[in-house]
């Protein structure tokens, strides 16, 4: 079964029997090792959930990246400490321009503020969007009229990477790399390595048939033990998937 803390762990011990280097997103921009994977988190809701993969990658000795919400169901101060007490990076997960509806400069206030209580917990150096499938307003779009690229903030996922040479996999919508599904979290790139589970993913690393620098972006909300949140997680994914098949063939 996909999804399960169990798989996670052994996508990793994977990748480190494969001799990938574990980069931040941070380090990994400053500095890029070879072989490498990134672990992106992107901690929509149910932010306990970012702490279990926190452990695991912790046990492994290998760190991830993580970027928080500003809102309640992300932004919870306990768990926002643990990942940074386990040596993880932490990022804004911004959605500033669809919170403020398009109001340019209230979105970059607020961003800003925003950016400032989460140094409060660690010096974050990288910020990430959030998709935000239900809103019309893209939230990078802010960085038509302000650049990031200031106070401190050395990359974007979005916008500073190469994804031709580096291989990103994403979870959204509970499968991997499903275009019919995603909206906004999705690159620009020449790499053509269809994903049908974890499972073919592991065998795929394990063959050498991925590419040596791999961004993985998961939602750790979607991450569970078998049993009855994974089952919820599964149905009310399944759902949406049809929600959003439907958007990203009506927005074309
Ligand atoms: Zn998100």
């Amino acid at each position: 079964m996909d999804f399960t803390l169990n798989k996670y762990k052994e996508l990793l011990e994977v990748l480190i029997d494969k001799n990938y280097n574990f980069q931040t997103f941070e380090k990994f921009i400053q500095n890029p090792k070879d072989k490498v994977v990134v672990l992106r988190h992107d901690v929509d809701r149910r932010s306990i959930n970012a702490t279990w993969l926190g452990k695991i990658e912790r046990d492994l000795k290998v760190k991830g990246s993580y970027y928080f919400r500003i809102v309640p169901e992300s932004n919870d101060k306990n768990v926002i400490k643990e990942i940074v007490s386990m040596g993880h990076e932490v990022g804004y997960h911004y959605e500033d321009l669809g919170m403020a509806k398009g109001n340019f400069e209230k979105a970059y206030e607020n961003y800003q503020s925003n950016l400032e209580y989460f140094r409060t917990f660690y010096p974050v150096t990288t910020v990430c969007m959030h998709g935000s499938p239900e809103n019309r307003i893209d939230n990078r779009e802010i960085w038509k009229k302000y650049n990031y690229k200031e106070n401190g903030i050395i990359a974007e996922p979005y916008f500073d990477v190469d994804y031709d040479e580096v291989f990103y996999i994403t979870d959204t919508g509970r499968a991997w790399n499903k275009k019919s599904v995603i909206i906004r979290d999705k690159v620009q790139t020449k790499i053509n390595i269809p994903i049908n589970s974890i499972d073919h993913m592991m065998d795929l690393i394990k063959q050498d048939k991925l590419p040596n620098k791999l961004i993985i972006s998961t939602h750790p909300h979607r991450w569970f033990n078998v049993g009855g949140l994974w089952f919820v997680e599964l149905i009310m994914q399944n759902i949406k998937n049809i929600v959003k098949a439907i958007l990203v063939r009506y927005r074309k």
